[in-house]
């Protein structure tokens, strides 16, 4: 039986407060050369989680000073129209950053949409040139949730270099995203998701673990080395209509280090990296102005 550990809650909220107070200086300098920071999101169809996101989103663009503005498309609208609508907004001058919130329909081809958007106004960092970007160690725009993890180290003192930090989930919203980001922080990355063979083997290894894999409490107390630091991206929404993680609080509680909770962890992360991208997105347009 091993000494139970002292976890320490990271606060994803207090964190993106502090991010959000930091970008209004920033937001006020760019409205005093007469730029006011715009973010489009585009939401095609009814999904109630997307709508939840979209308003959070909404909000704390107000909050920080930007201009934001919806586009409400029918879930039945065809591809051409919804590639139509990114490209007005590419075109709009009032938009640096465009988001269109995923999922979408099955009839519409998600790499279509994203490699549609321009990649100056990719806020959210899916375009193949930002990938590209990231991938090849020079990232402009770093997808929002990715982001928010290697912030949130960042912010708690938590350096990856030199550590082992394995990431399960290869997604290419997370997973290999933040894969990237901590290899860059020179951690050793170890990449895992559903075909991994003793799945607790490789975790039990890790430093930092960050789990990114959309299963509720799957990630257990036995699968963690005692010390490590534990992100949990997962937002899964249980038969109760409560939130759990990908991570079993209860279990991992008392072993892990470091541990985020969901809610209150990489979410509001998530929203404020956008918001942050948002506001480079319209330095970088102001200053080639
Ligand atoms: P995806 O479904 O795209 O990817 C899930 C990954 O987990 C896949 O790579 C999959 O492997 C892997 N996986 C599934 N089952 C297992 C298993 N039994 N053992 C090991 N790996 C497994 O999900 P996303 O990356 O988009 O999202 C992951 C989670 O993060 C979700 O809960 C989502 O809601 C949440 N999320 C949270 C955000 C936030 O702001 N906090 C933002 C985005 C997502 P394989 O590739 O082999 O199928």
């Amino acid at each position: 039986m091993d000494t139970p550990v002292d976890t320490k809650l990271i606060d994803g909220a207090a964190h993106a407060r502090a991010v959000r107070a930091e970008l209004r200086p920033r937001v006020e300098a760019l409205r005093s050369s007469g730029v006011v920071p715009g973010l489009a999101v585009v939401l095609v169809g009814n999904d109630p989680a997307s709508r939840v996101y979209v308003r959070s989103k909404a909000r704390a663009c107000e909050e920080v000073g930007l201009y934001s503005e919806q586009h409400d498309l029918q879930g039945s609208t065809a591809e051409e129209q919804v590639l139509e609508r990114v490209r007005m907004l590419n075109r709009d001058p009032r938009i640096h950053g465009i988001l269109v919130q995923l999922p979408l329909a099955a009839h519409i081809s998600v790499d279509r949409v994203l490699h549609t958007i321009s990649p100056e106004k990719d806020v959210d960092g899916f375009h193949p040139c930002n990938v590209g970007l990231l991938a090849t160690g020079n990232p402009v725009f770093a997808p929002c949730t990715p982001a928010g993890v290697l912030r949130l180290l960042e912010r708690e003192g938590i350096s990856p270099e030199g550590k082992r930090a394995v990431i399960v989930g290869r997604s290419n919203i997370v997973g290999k995203p933040v894969a990237m980001m901590m290899l860059r922080k020179h951690a050793t990355v170890t990449i895992c998701h559903s075909r991994t063979r003793e799945l607790g083997g490789v975790t039990r290894e890790a430093d930092i673990l960050v789990a990114a894999i959309g299963r509720a409490r799957f990630v257990t107390g036995d699968m963690i080395k005692p010390g490590a630091v534990v992100i949990d991206v997962g937002i899964n929404r249980l038969p109760d209509g409560k939130l759990a993680g990908d991570v079993d609080f209860a279990s991992v509680h008392g072993r892990a280090s470091r541990l985020t909770p969901v809610p209150g962890g990489v979410g509001p992360m998530t929203i404020a990296m956008l918001l942050e991208n948002t506001v480079l997105a319209a330095e970088r347009t102001a200053k080639t102005a």
